[in-house]
């Protein structure tokens, strides 16, 4: 079959050559077409002659329902058994646009549309020539995109042309498309709507406009492959770009180190590199392509972008939800390639103000409790004029809780105590930024207030001057709070 390339400026429609689209549609043929999201491949969804070829033009499993494009409303109550009042608020707030809605099908679609399903995707795309195609044709119009199966959604005609040509009767080349992912598709059957797809449109928008709770299908979320997703589609590999992939985990500093080193490594190899990060961290790193996850206008190219480079360095996220969900794809698309750049840390620093009392506490009761991986703990002061022992009152709790005194002097912080494998631990957030502040060279990633680091409201306070009683309670508070840091570094190790 010979394929009709067909150029159509969106902006001022070709009525002719748009008509002749839309008889091709009626008369049961296959036209690609453009919409926001990528290239649709186009047949008459209630034909199933025109669905069958759809999947075998794309060599398409036929258990992979196809969307089905409508251009107005209405056209909804010819394709589904009943429109569910939440249909209705999502299409005021979102059609035409990238959402696809899962609803109970109606008599009028084939089973062949819908993969043998008894339900039905539907969406109305935002663009004008898929909306005047679907009108002239008088047909709604299932179109999966328009590639071979398993190949990365066109974002130009040319690439249809690619995968398609010869295959079908008509190519509409509307110029590049927008967005570039797939529509997010949301599953209206149930009593709590689920997001089948992730995409363009958020879980927290689509609940905003329902104004009640939308879950994502945890068949895509799970870590491990033993829940199936909902959408068949889901369990094909769609997502992993050519270039190779790699996520770097750890802390920011680190992260940012690693990811400059790789690039600069790929790009003596004459590689095209792009480099996935956040608002914050983009001007750190100087890649071919930096995408910052979150900016809108970015999110707009990541498809985009990440087709045309031969190796990509991801940060690694880790919000709640959505976060979850996309990390959960960009392991897959990285083949679980994670590098892990956590730093092994060999010792601690309790810091107080004078280096004679709760941090000589902390270090005496640390050194009471066992450690997967074993550390060398100090306790430091931030104002040391000369070395003093240890607090009377202080002392007199730790004896008599059976930890020795012995050698505790008070010693002065210095930066060269810190090294790249040092944790410090303060007392007051005072104390933590006092150290960043004195010491320019030292992360402050590695610096932590001892009370947040656990996750407790309250900081240890400073016993200085109260009766034995309060220097009591200061030893069993700083023992709770060292019991889960124990805890914590423990899991980690
Ligand atoms: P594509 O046409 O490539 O955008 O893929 C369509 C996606 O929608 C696939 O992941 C399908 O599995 C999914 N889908 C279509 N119809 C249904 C349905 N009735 N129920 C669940 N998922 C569906
Ligand atoms: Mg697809």
């Amino acid at each position: 079959m010979e394929t009709k390339i067909i150029k159509i400026d969106q902006d001022n429609l070709d009525h002719k050559l748009m008509q002749e689209a839309g008889d091709l549609i009626a008369a049961g043929e296959l036209v690609a077409f453009p919409t926001e999201t990528v290239y649709g491949l186009g047949g008459d969804a209630l034909d199933p002659e025109a669905s069958k070829k759809i999947y075998s033009a794309k060599g398409r499993p036929s258990d992979n329902p196809l969307i089905v494009h409508i251009s107005d409303f209405s056209d909804l109550e010819r394709i589904a058994k009943t429109v569910p009042e939440d249909a209705r608020k999502l299409s005021d707030a979102f059609w035409p646009g990238p959402l696809t809605m899962i609803v109970e099908k109606g008599d009028a679609v084939p089973y062949a549309t819908t993969g043998g399903m008894d339900t039905v995707a539907v969406r109305m795309p935002n663009h004008p020539i898929a909306l005047d195609l679907i009108r002239r044709s008088g047909c709604l119009i299932a179109a999966p995109s328009a590639n071979t199966s398993g190949r990365p959604s066109p974002t130009e005609a040319a690439h249809v042309a690619e995968d398609l040509s010869g295959k079908i009767a008509m190519i509409i080349d509307g110029g590049p498309v927008g967005i570039g992912i797939e529509s997010t598709i949301i599953d209206l059957t149930e009593d709590t709507p689920m997001v089948l797809r992730p995409g363009y449109i958020t879980p927290q928008m689509l609940s905003k406009v329902l104004g009640k709770e939308v879950v994502i299908d945890p068949g895509i979320i799970a870590a491990d492959d033993t829940r199936k997703p909902k959408a068949p589609g889901m369990k094909y590999k769609h997502y992993a770009p050519k270039a190779d992939m790699a996520i770097v985990d750890g802390t920011r500093k680190h992260v940012i180190a690693k990811i400059n080193e790789l690039v600069a490594s790929h790009r003596d190899d004459g590689k095209k590199i792009a480099v996935i990060a956040t608002e914050e961290t983009k001007q750190f790193y100087d890649a071919d392509v930096v995408l910052s996850m979150g900016s809108r206008a970015d999110e707009d190219s990541i498809a985009h972008e990440l087709y045309r480079v031969d190796v990509i360095f991801s940060e690694s996220f880790s919000t709640p939800r959505i976060g979850q969900a996309i990390m959960n794809r960009m392991l897959k698309a990285a083949g679980h390639q994670v590098i892990d750049t956590h730093v092994k840390y060999d010792k601690i620093i309790f810091v107080a103000q004078t280096g004679t009392c709760r941090e000589q506490m902390a270090k005496g009761i640390m050194n009471d409790f066992v450690l997967k991986v074993p550390m060398e703990i100090e306790a430091r002061g931030l104002v040391v004029q000369f070395p003093e022992p240890v607090n009377q009152k202080a002392e007199a709790v730790l004896i008599s809780n059976g930890i020795s005194t012995e050698g505790m002097v008070s010693t002065q912080l210095e930066e060269s105590d810190i090294t790249e494998t040092t944790m410090v631990f303060t007392m007051e957030s005072s104390q933590r930024e006092r150290i960043i502040e004195s010491f320019a060279d030292i992360d402050p990633e590695q610096v932590f207030v001892l009370s947040q680091y656990v996750g407790d409201e309250l900081e240890i306070l400073d016993p200085y001057g109260g009766t034995l009683q309060s220097y009591g309670l200061c030893y069993e508070s700083l023992r709770a709070t060292l019991k889960k840091l124990v805890k914590l570094l423990n899991a980690n190790t």
